[in-house]
């Protein structure tokens, strides 16, 4: 008997070893084979759609990933409710000329912004890029008017970049000179329209404003050169106090330390006028589909691995933030946090957010799949995603460095569907990140999380202090409120 046990015990034993070696490269295998991956998209974004969180569509996207995770026969799937402080969600906008000549206007009312009070017709200024400057030039003629930003083309992160710095001071200096709305060309030609937030925390902003297609924006400003123009405007928005809304978390629970989790997350809700694929919805297919591949080989590693579906992200990564609050007891455990935020272009590496230690297990833990070549590794911290309130407390986490194409283009824009994917990309990202955390949570050994006197110098030495001073979160975790080191 005991020696028929000790048998079955050495058999068991052998298997699993043969198992767990092998498991990255099924993984890999599984992910270039023939996976809902796609289908799932399809259905977020064609069947539900854009989602901005608050909407009715973002309920429908909570649920349907829900039962897409216990039908992938998941461990443990859970709505985890938390607060966000203002609802803000679009409901119309309309523009004409109505003087020297009537033409209609292509807008997209900018998130956090107020509406008009019904129609609001009044003179046009052409406010330059909207500096201090600027708005001095104008002297009296601002006061009431509509005022007329112009913008450069958008082509680089940096470009992007700079428009969501310039927010605080155009507003600022919007205010002093007492417009009555703001009209902020598009940076993307031929048309094209996307929800660009004017506040990066979703406190409200009290100047209505939109952006303008960008060749009506021109030929208003040619027009404004020799002639008084007039423009009616009419912004309705949705606009509320706090309100709920919920992350989506599964997990496969470990088999030997499941109180040690390694987290793989995406926001699951985006802004409404595409339907959300490139941001962030082609990544939401893939937790997804990670997850699902786990469970059909029967993987499971030596400790926990979530898969966790934020939302409130495009509000100021609400649905992150709140995740870490609500789970700060568990953050010593936390080995690992992985997050996909830029769509479904070539992974190059990832983001080491100033944890330089993390390199070397890093590039072991791909090494399984070292024919992608996901190698090139930046030190830099990420700002912008969900990943920041983990490097803020301290737990070790990376971001998926991806080309710029598709995702930047069509970056919030109407443009940003299911088409316009990289299907082949992403099947070599899906490969590269299951085999990835597997590893992850495999590798015995792991990362120590930070203490606060780390990530503050880790704040500084990667430059995050700059662009937290220009995004507004400074001041909270400077008094703690974020980064949570209890
Ligand atoms: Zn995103």
């Amino acid at each position: 008997m005991r020696i028929i046990m000790f048998l079955c015990w050495l058999l068991a034993a052998g298997f699993l070893t043969a198992q767990t070696n092998d498991a990255p490269r099924r993984l890999a295998a599984r992910a270039l084979g023939g996976t809902p991956i796609f289908d799932d998209l399809r259905e977020l974004c064609d069947g539900i759609g854009g989602r901005p969180t608050g909407s009715f569509a973002a309920s429908k996207a909570i649920e349907w990933s829900a039962q897409k995770f216990r039908a992938a026969g998941l461990d443990r799937v859970a709505l985890e409710p938390f607060k966000i402080p203002n609802l803000w969600l679009p409901v119309s906008a309309e523009a004409s000329a109505v003087a020297p000549r009537q033409f209609p206007i292509r807008l997209a009312a900018a998130p956090f912004t107020v509406s008009t009070t019904g129609d609001l017709e009044a003179a046009v200024v052409d406010a330059g890029e909207g500096s201090d400057a600027d708005f001095a030039n104008l002297g009296a003629r601002a006061k009431g008017a509509i005022a007329l930003i112009h913008s450069k083309e958008m082509k680089t992160f940096d470009d992007l970049f700079a428009e969501y710095v310039r927010n605080n001071s155009l507003i600022a200096a919007a205010k002093r000179a007492g417009v009555a709305a703001l009209l902020l060309q598009s940076t993307r030609p031929r048309g094209l329209l996307y929800r660009h937030p004017m506040s990066l925390d979703g406190s409200l902003v009290p100047i209505p404003a939109a952006i303008v297609n960008r060749e009506h924006a021109d030929r208003l400003s040619r027009l404004a050169a020799t002639s008084e123009v007039r423009v009616r405007l009419n912004l309705q928005n949705k606009i509320g106090g706090e309100y709920e809304s919920q992350n989506v978390v599964a997990e496969i629970r470990g088999r030997e330390t499941p109180d040690e989790v390694v987290l793989i997350g995406a926001h699951l809700d985006s802004w409404d006028l595409g339907t959300g694929a490139e941001d962030n919805g082609v990544n939401v297919a893939l937790v997804l589909d990670v997850a699902r591949g786990f469970k059909e080989l029967g993987l499971v590693p030596r400790r926990t691995i979530r898969f966790v579906l934020f939302t409130g992200e495009e509000q100021g990564m609400w649905g992150s933030r709140r995740y870490v609050e609500q789970h700060h007891t568990e953050l010593d455990k936390i080995a690992a946090t992985i997050t996909f935020d830029t769509g479904s272009g070539r992974l190059v590496g990832f983001y080491l957010n100033g944890r330089e230690d993390f390199r070397k297990p890093l590039d072991e833990a791909l090494g399984t799949v070292s024919s992608f070549d996901a190698s090139s590794h930046l030190i830099d911290a990420i700002d912008g995603t969900d990943n920041f309130d983990f490097l803020l407390s301290g737990v070790p986490n990376l971001v998926g460095i991806q080309d710029p194409i598709p995702y930047l283009p069509d970056y919030h824009a109407e443009s940003d569907t299911f088409d316009r994917i990289n299907q082949r990309e992403e099947k070599a990202t899906l490969a590269i990140s299951s085999a990835l955390l597997w590893a992850l949570a495999e590798n015995p050994e792991r990362l120590k999380r930070q203490t606060r006197s780390q990530v503050e110098k880790l704040v500084i030495d990667t430059k995050l202090d700059q662009q937290m001073k220009a995004f507004g979160q400074w001041d909270e975790f400077q008094s703690g409120k974020r980064g949570l080191f209890k």
